[in-house]
């Protein structure tokens, strides 16, 4: 047996093995399913398996990446370089690429990402008049988003009248319009969205029985990790392809299925069987990631889920420690308290800041840990915030690229046309977008022929304009025979982008120029190894595929010693020693807007399930009392996810609040439950957040108030405050005083506060405490 096999069990073994067939692998988090697909693939290629032939999809670049990685040191040769692999989104946008001209779009298409739909959308509806109060874009996409998913086109749509009518009740009956509107722009434009990703390939595989065929052919191999996250869209894709060899092996956990809200479909996973002939189901039940705590307190949490397979998974690592759970009287504290346990714990076991994971339910909740994090000069790195390519001054740059590539595009356009600054305004602008639509032809093609309309512009204007597109023609010209990173170090100086941010002084300025520079050393290392490829060149075009998919998690090359931030959702597939999981409270974790009906609470309950099998060796629990939200300090409530793990996995720290709602739902009983009534605690949104009790706000205070918001008579002296002294307030943290003005109650300080900056305050209301 080859020496890697060996680092398989047996259950691991056997679907490495099977080389033929339709095969699914159920097992619960940290069982080695990832791992399993990672040596089957070198197994088969061990075979004399194409590698040309064996497609694999994952649920980011990065995993993919550093699957191929593992198979090149496995193999020991390069040829894991020509493995298909990656996301749905890039691997099937590659092959868009090659098919696009069937479905009428140009192969050089842009990818619109979030933003850039968003934008046409936006547009749409006020071309179109409506209420934007009632017509929300960012709801409109969202819709237009999940029919996309489920390949609902507009013409399904408008065949189908309880769509239309769902529409209307939701008080939107243009939608239908809106979506039809939408669909024509970006074709217009040559630019599909990310759901058109899937739902063309879709359509190119369902209208083009040939394009199937090589394809079907192409992939004799395919196998899926994270199956039980797949879309309808997906789902579909996957079947077809496999359809011709059935030589198809998924992996899944149904307990870690977490993207309902987006469209996943956990019968995909407990239907595989139905779909294939003659499927084989293999189990995974030996945990390798975590201590027996863990996993035991996993199992404990996952049990009380009623719509799921009945999984074992147990560990032979360590007993370990328990899971520690704290509670903080603020959401600040609560960050302090994560800041210096990782110090702490970094500091007793020799551990570096990447052993370190902070994981939360919402975005919003970074910022108390980041200022934590900050003030003890820890380093981290937020995922799934805005990613590099994401920043303007990159779009930009970008813009510019896309233009080359598509002239259509007209978010592209509108982006640049006019930046830097070249004297086409507004008004030109939406003259050019009036007589496009009039002409049914891309913005760019208007410019392009200027002399033959009327455009009513002075002829100032014209030249200015007829100079663009020659700019941009040149640049195509170029294009021709350089690089991507020739072409983008040309572009940055010719347009004068470069000068225009010279021309900013300030940190902020030379920030944007260092990201400049930072994307084209980014765009010279692509361009080598791109080269490397059998079927690349570093030409532009391949640099902007890999962009428009981009997410910041790829751009980690893993080798930041950092301790991570990011949300449960991000985290899925990923393992970390120590894991801090925060903001355990009700209504926010589970969340409020979860908790209408049983499937809501049990996606959240499989979502803590994700989180917490994500530890190594030591997971951490936190809440606060009280915390800021929508900008109001409200009371909360420890999340009945902590009750619900068995009491002799845990380790309080601090004694446990008393729950004020309802003891935990039987899920025996549930069905019987009316779903009206599984709100156990009224949601805070809608109703008004209590203020925190006197007794809170002295603790919050640590030290005497000083300042009694009902005493007229106060003054800075009786406060024992002046010029220079150091003060802590409930929100903005410590500051110092820079100035007294004003006498009794008018007494106003004005203070620098480390995280609020200069604020002004009436001293007979703010809460401070002299430190
Ligand atoms: P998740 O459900 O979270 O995606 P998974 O089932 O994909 O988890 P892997 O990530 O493949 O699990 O494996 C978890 C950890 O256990 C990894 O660090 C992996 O290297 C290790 N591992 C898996 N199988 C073995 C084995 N047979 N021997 C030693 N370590 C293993
Ligand atoms: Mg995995």
């Amino acid at each position: 047996m080859q020496e890697y096999l060996e680092q398989l069990n047996d259950a691991q073994l056997a679907p490495v093995l099977q080389k033929d067939g339709a095969m699914i692998v159920i097992a619960g988090a940290g069982s080695g399913k990832t791992r399993v697909l990672t040596y089957r693939i070198a197994y088969l290629m061990s075979q004399g398996v194409d590698s040309f032939s064996i497609l694999a999809l994952t649920f980011t670049n990065k995993a993919a990446r550093e699957m191929k990685k593992r198979i090149s040191q496995i193999v020991g040769s390069s040829e894991a370089k020509n493995l298909w692999m990656g996301t749905f989104h890039s691997v099937f946008a590659k092959i868009l690429r090659f098919e696009a001209e069937r479905l009428g779009y140009p192969s050089n298409f842009t990818i619109y990402d979030t933003q850039d739909s968003q934008s046409v959308i936006r547009a749409t509806i006020k071309e179109m008049q409506l209420d934007k109060d009632i017509y929300k874009y960012k709801q409109v996409y969202s819709r237009i988003s999940s029919y996309k998913n489920s390949l609902i086109t507009v013409k399904a749509y408008f065949a189908n009248p309880e769509l239309m009518e769902a529409d209307a009740m939701a008080k939107m009956p243009r939608l239908g319009d809106i979506y039809k509107n939408y669909v024509d722009r970006c074709f217009k434009a040559g630019a599909m969205d990310f759901d058109d990703l899937l739902l063309k390939t879709n359509e190119l595989l369902t209208r083009f029985p040939d394009v199937l065929a090589k394809y079907q052919n192409r992939f004799r191999y395919i196998l899926v990790d994270e199956y039980q996250d797949t879309n309808h869209s997906q789902y579909l894709i996957v079947r077809a392809l496999s359809d011709r060899f059935q030589n198809i092996c998924v992996v899944g956990d149904d307990a870690q299925s977490i993207y309902a809200f987006r469209g996943a479909n956990i019968n995909n996973i407990l239907n595989f069987q139905k779909d294939y002939e003659d499927v084989r189901v293999y189990r995974l039940e030996q945990n390798y990631r975590s201590t027996k705590n863990i996993v035991n307190a996993a199992n404990s949490i996952i049990e009380k889920n009623k719509n799921r397979l009945d999984k074992v998974v147990w560990t032979a690592n360590d007993e370990g420690n328990k899971i520690k759970v704290n509670r903080t009287m603020t959401d600040g504290d609560e960050g302090r308290f994560v800041a210096s346990s990782i110090f702490e714990t970094m500091m007793n076991h020799q551990l570096k800041y990447d052993d370190f994971a902070i994981l939360y339910r919402t975005n919003a909740q970074s910022r108390a840990m980041e200022d934590a994090l900050r003030k003890k000069d820890i380093p981290y790195r937020i995922y799934g915030g805005l990613s590099f390519y994401q920043r303007k001054e990159i779009k930009d740059v970008i813009a510019y690229l896309r233009l080359i590539l598509n002239p259509k595009d007209e978010e592209a356009l509108k982006r640049v046309i006019n930046y830097p600054a070249r004297g086409i305004g507004d008004t030109t602008l939406e003259k050019l977008i009036v007589a496009a639509n009039h002409y049914n032809r891309p913005v760019f093609e208007v410019m392009q022929n200027l002399d033959k309309i009327d455009l009513k512009v002075n002829s100032g204007t014209k030249t200015k304009l007829q100079d663009f597109v020659t700019m941009i023609q040149s640049f195509q010209v170029l294009n021709q025979n350089y690089n991507a990173f020739e072409i983008a170090e040309h572009v940055t100086k010719k347009t004068g982008l470069l000068t225009e941010l010279k021309k900013d002084g300030t940190p902020e300025g030379i920030a944007r120029i260092e990201n400049l520079e930072e994307l084209l050393n980014g765009m010279r290392d692509f361009v080598e190894e791109q080269k490397e490829l059998a079927d690349a060149t570093g030409a532009l075009s391949e640099f902007l595929e890999d962009v428009a998919l981009a997410t910041d998690m790829d751009n980690d090359k893993g080798d930041d010693n950092k301790v991570a931030l990011m949300t449960v959702h991000l985290a899925k597939g990923l393992e970390f020693p120590y894991v801090y999981i925060v903001g355990m409270e009700e209504d926010l974790f589970p969340s409020a807007m979860s908790m209408n009906t049983r499937a809501e609470l049990e996606e959240e309950r499989r979502l803590f399930y994700v989180a917490i099998t994500r530890a190594e060796k030591q997971a951490f629990l936190t809440y606060a009392q009280t915390r800021y939200r929508w900008g109001k300090l409200i009371d909360a409530e420890p999340s009945r996810f902590i009750e619900e793990i068995d009491d002799s996995y845990l380790e309080y720290l601090t004694p446990i609040t008393e729950h004020k709602y309802k003891p935990l739902i039987d899920s025996d009983i549930f069905d019987d439950i009316d779903k009206s009534k599984l709100r156990l605690r009224k949601p805070s949104a809608g109703t008004p957040p209590k203020g925190p009790t006197e007794a809170q706000l002295q603790k919050l205070r640590r030290l005497k108030p000083v300042t009694s918001s009902t005493d007229k008579n106060f003054s800075a002296e009786d406060a024992n405050l002046s010029v220079g002294s150091m003060v802590e307030h409930v929100r903005f943290g410590i500051g110092k005083i820079v100035k007294i003005e004003g006498v009794g109650a008018d007494t106003k300080a004005e203070i620098n506060f480390e995280n609020g900056g200069l604020k002004k305050l009436l001293l007979r209301f703010a809460k401070l405490s002299v430190i």
